[in-house]
């Protein structure tokens, strides 16, 4: 068996864990909260299934600390937060299970602010802004922010392909999008309109199908996706994707995309770094849909959404300029 300590600093050393089980539902709740103290934390709720509690945990403390990243770079004034629900075998009536998880939140009393996340919709949502004000994505303040998300990482990679490509338009550049949900849809969509050359790739062969039919784009397996030369690859499935194993066959230029932590650790930046791969931090370019989310929850006059999205272009050129002005790896400089 693995050894964790839950203590063990993916939180950046400050925050905190709430836990909660509802048997009635079959809720298994984890929210984690980082560095509080920059005022109450937003993010995502999503459903996953993991082998163990612990995984679950360690994932939930590694996502809030890259929210945390993600509101203060984008000068937001919230602390990190996720949640993270252990996915039954089944959920039997799905409406109780995202009300028992609305109540959990509301006991919470603001210290955690939910909003969607993979395997989260919009009926969720609703069902959750039954039991807490502490929500935003439901349909009446809006909806899902997954557009918002993909206008971000758009702007981040046109960026990086000025800067690095030296390239003032997509035109013919290629772009390898691994996942085909509701970001990586839209920036399917995107892409296309600029002109760039598209290949997508995804676990469900029905999206594949269709993303060819209506964009007439190129599609490759699961299996042969870090072996595809491209200009950038745009993670927009799951997170810990860049590993020693993948990095090893990696034939693209640079990794754009909207996938949290996509690095299986940190370190895998050093070698990027080294073999000259351009690495774009998650939480620079797929920050347009927090922005939405934190819009939604206090307002158009506290959070001026269009600039700050529009904002991701400049902010990624001078994180880009940064790393190379001081030799640093990206991570190091955003
Ligand atoms: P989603 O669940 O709608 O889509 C994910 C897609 O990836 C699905 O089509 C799935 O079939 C596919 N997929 C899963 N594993 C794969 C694999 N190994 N290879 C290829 N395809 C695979 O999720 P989403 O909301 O589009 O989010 C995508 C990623 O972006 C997630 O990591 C999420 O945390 C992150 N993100 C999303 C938002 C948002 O606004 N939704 C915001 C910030 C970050």
């Amino acid at each position: 068996m693995k050894h964790y300590d839950i203590f063990s600093g993916c939180h950046a050393g400050r925050g905190d864990f709430h836990l909660h089980e509802d048997s009635a539902s079959g809720l298994r709740a984890i929210v984690a909260v980082s560095n509080p103290d920059r005022g109450p934390a937003l993010g995502g709720c999503r459903v996953v299934r993991y082998e163990n509690t612990m995984d679950a945990l360690m994932e939930a403390s590694a996502l809030a600390k890259t929210m945390q990243y993600k509101s203060a770079i984008h000068g937001l004034p919230f602390s990190g937060g996720k949640a993270v629900l252990l996915a039954p075998d089944i959920i039997v009536d799905r409406k109780a299970y995202f009300q028992a998880f609305g109540s959990f939140v509301e006991s919470l009393s603001g210290r955690y602010i939910t909003a969607m996340d993979s395997g989260v919709g919009k009926a969720d949502m609703n069902a959750m802004a039954e039991r807490t004000t502490y929500v935003t994505n439901f349909c009446k303040v809006g909806g899902a922010p997954s557009a918002y998300t993909a206008k971000g990482v758009s702007l981040g990679i046109q960026a990086v392909v000025r800067y690095h490509l030296n390239k003032t338009s997509m035109q013919g550049v290629e772009v390898l999008i691994q996942g085909i949900g509701k970001v990586g849809y839209e920036l399917l969509r995107r892409m296309v309109a600029l002109g760039a050359d598209v290949i997508v790739s995804d676990v469900h062969e029905g999206i594949v199908q269709q993303c060819k039919r209506e964009f007439g784009v190129r599609s490759v397996l699961p299996c042969d996706i870090y072996k595809t030369k491209c200009d950038v690859f745009a993670p927009c499935a799951t997170g810990s994707v860049l590993n020693m194993k993948t990095l090893a066959l990696f034939k693209a230029k640079i990794i754009a995309g909207a996938a949290n932590n996509p690095l299986a650790h940190e370190s895998q930046a050093d070698v990027l770094h080294a073999r000259q791969i351009i690495y774009v931090p998650d939480y620079v370019i797929n920050a347009g849909g927090l922005i939405f989310s934190a819009r939604q929850y206090l307002g158009s006059k506290c959070v001026p959404m269009d600039d700050k999205i529009e904002n991701i272009f400049d902010l990624t050129l001078e994180i880009l300029k940064q790393s190379d002005a001081h030799g640093l790896t990206i991570l190091e400089s955003g």
